[in-house]
């Protein structure tokens, strides 16, 4: 049986309900963990018929999972309209690795987002260079001018939308549509988003990636990623995953599971703080520019408006002139803004970024020291505070 992705529920239903199979775990809500390496067989003959058959969705030997493993997989694949199934990875970066190696052969070129994760630009820069694949860094805002772009070596476009720091949104569909008629295959980092602001499937990618990491575990305890894929990329993508000897850990696909299901009032909460304290910082004399996409004057702002549900709770700000130590004695003075990488948790972290470092065909829209937000799920009037006391030593070690 396929997971049932049909797009009759609400994305809000779906999570409360997916990837509960009464055949894999009975009636237990939310599936146990199932450790296991070695899986035992009745006798050869069992043997030799389980390794002759399919071992998708099987009891097989415990790199190809158990029914932890494959009710995570399923529940995001019931999150996105048109996909066959999804491959858990161990983090986002592993994710992202197996999904541009599944496609990918020496030879290749590759178009990457400008605005893409750094380590994705490392993964490209270094092992895919290395494999003989070559790498074209494109504007986030390029949209339908891809196909000029598109020659031919080129094998695949990888998207990230909203941009790594800068937010900049992309225009999916004309991105989407220039490759299909090319016959490249486009893959997207949908971390932001989630299936829930943005199926991506339903938009026209072939392979849609998470850092499972963020939002969707959701409590900063365990890393994971996934690749959901078409029916046309599901098998190489499985395939190669399994060559490259890849399985999520039980323990922390229960996390994600766990997470999974409040995923969508969290995402809900942490997007109207976040917007919330966007409008804010947008009145404040400090601040020359947020880069959140749901403002106006977000680069693709209006493309978010086109394809997106809502927005989530990651967003940049740009300070006005100033220094990096003022910066520092910014973040440093805020006490309910942690300090650290990653976001998608329950609770705020602050960031100090410089775009600049990480792009090699534009430029950010504004120059100037940035920071970069996750808002938690703490009372944005607190989160509003903190950041009051945090300009107020910005001001002060601009007057030494
Ligand atoms: C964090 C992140 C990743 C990588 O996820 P890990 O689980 O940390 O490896 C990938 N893409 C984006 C946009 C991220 O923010």
């Amino acid at each position: 049986m396929a997971a049932d992705n049909s797009d009759d529920l609400s994305p809000a239903t779906r999570v409360v309900t997916a990837g509960r199979r009464a055949e894999w775990t009975g009636g237990i809500v939310n599936p146990p963990v199932w450790r296991a390496s070695t899986i035992l067989y009745d006798d050869v003959a069992h043997l030799r018929s389980a390794a002759g058959r399919d071992s998708h969705h099987k009891l097989y030997y415990g790199r190809r999972g158990t029914p932890t493993q494959w009710a995570l997989a399923d529940a995001l694949t019931e999150l996105e309209p048109g996909a066959e199934a999804t491959f858990l990875y161990p983090s986002g970066v592993a994710a992202i690795a197996a999904a541009l190696l599944s496609v990918l052969s020496p030879g290749d070129e590759l178009l990457l987002v400008d605005t893409a994760y750094d380590p994705t630009r490392s993964l490209a820069n270094g092992l895919l260079k290395r494999m003989g694949i070559t790498t074209r860094y494109y504007d986030p805002l390029i949209g339908s001018g891809i196909a000029e772009l598109i020659g031919p070596a080129t094998r695949a476009i990888l998207l990230e939308s909203p941009g790594s720091l800068t937010f900049e949104v992309q225009d999916v569909p004309a991105i989407t549509a220039a490759a299909r008629a090319r016959g490249v295959v486009t893959l997207l980092d949908n971390t932001w988003a989630t299936p829930l602001l943005f199926p991506a499937i339903k938009y026209g990618i072939d392979l849609s990636i998470l850092a499972c990491t963020k939002y969707v575990v959701g409590h900063s305890d365990a890393m994971l990623g996934s690749v959901t894929a078409t029916p046309e990329y599901w098998a190489r993508l499985r395939d190669t995953s399994h060559q490259i000897g890849q399985v999520a850990a039980p323990d922390d696909c229960w996390l994600g599971s766990r997470g999974l299901r409040t995923m969508a009032v969290r995402l809900a909460q942490h997007g109207r703080s976040a917007l919330a304290i966007a409008h804010w910082l947008q009145g404040r004399p400090e601040v020359a520019d947020v880069l959140h996409p749901a403002l106006p004057t977000c680069p693709g702002h209006e493309h978010f408006q086109r394809d997106f549900a809502g927005a989530s709770g990651l967003f940049s700000f740009v300070l006005d002139g100033g220094t990096d130590a003022a910066r520092v004695a910014f973040v440093d003075a805020l006490r309910l803004f942690g300090i650290g990488y990653s976001w998608g948790g329950f609770e705020s972290l602050a960031l100090p970024v410089d775009p600049e470092r990480h792009r090699s065909v534009t430029r950010s829209v504004r120059a100037g020291p940035m920071v970069r937000l996750q808002i938690g799920l703490e009372d944005p009037a607190d989160l509003i505070a903190d950041l009051t006391a945090g300009f107020h030593a910005w001001n002060g070690a601009l007057r030494q």
